[in-house]
């Protein structure tokens, strides 16, 4: 099977999951919640994503785009505001699908979350930022974090991961590329992330040297990904009929499938 086009599908995915209201760009959300990550962030789960990743925790929603209600992103402000200040957060993010689909929405939302002093955390798969440079650039200008998740450490395991062709992985590097030449900090301003759980230490070797290549500090600031059972991952990792070979119980025990 030759896979998908990630861009081709980041369209159609936006055609159902942004709408026009008093002409600023909403985005359909699912969910808003506080929760632990980052030492305890304000989130907004987004609906829709441009890939089809078989580990994915929030696959309803990030796979299937017709769900959700649409937000504008000054209510969205209004909600992880709300959120961060009465549990005492620093951190706010966006998360659940990919939030670089609605960028008009994201760059309207990082304008007010500017100067208020929570810090923006971007999570994203990074291939809209390595396929359009002037993203970068725009997101130069903001207090952002841009966490680039990779789906896997090598070109197979991103297709066999994701179900796309598996020469879009470039564009994951080239969001790191971007991201720094556009003067952002390696490290402080964005690092990446990376899925584990299906890899070998020989990939996982050449994934770190690749980073280090584009510069030295994100070889060191990888933040590793491993699956975590949860019983709603375990249903579509089993559709997938490929096993991680190593996974979490939900209750943080390492499991080893092979
Ligand atoms: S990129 Fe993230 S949100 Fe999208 S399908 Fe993969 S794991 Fe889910």
């Amino acid at each position: 099977m030759l896979g998908y086009n990630p861009f081709e599908l980041s369209e159609a995915v936006r055609r159902v999951v942004t709408r026009s209201i008093s002409g600023v760009e909403a985005r359909r959300y699912y969910r808003f919640r506080g929760g632990r990550w980052y030492g305890g962030v304000a989130t907004g789960d987004v609906v829709g994503c441009n890939l089809r990743c078989i580990f994915c925790w929030s696959w309803r929603y990030s796979h299937f785009t017709n769900k959700g209600t649409y937000y504008t992103p000054q209510l969205v402000f209004k909600n992880l505001i709300d959120i961060a200040s009465s549990k005492g957060y620093k951190y706010v993010r966006l998360s659940g699908g990919e939030p670089t689909i609605s960028w008009n929405h994201l760059l309207t939302l990082l304008d007010l979350f500017n100067q208020t002093g929570y810090a923006f955390i971007l999570e994203t798969n990074g291939l809209l930022i390595g396929k359009h440079k002037e993203y970068a650039k725009q997101l130069a200008k903001y207090d952002v974090v841009v966490r680039v998740s990779f789906k896997g450490t090598s070109t197979d395991e991103f297709s066999m991961l994701t179900g796309a062709r598996p020469e879009f992985f470039e564009y994951q590097f080239k969001s790191l590329e971007n991201l720094l030449e556009c003067g952002m900090r390696p490290g402080e301003d964005f690092y990446p992330a990376v899925m584990l759980s299906f890899t070998t230490d020989e990939n996982y070797a050449k994934f770190r040297k690749r980073l280090e290549e584009i510069h030295p500090v994100l070889a060191q600031a990888i933040d590793e990904e491993y699956v975590i059972l949860y019983p709603h991952v375990v249903e579509i990792l089993n559709r997938s009929r490929v096993k991680p070979k190593i996974a979490f119980s939900p209750n943080n025990i390492p499991q080893y499938m092979i």
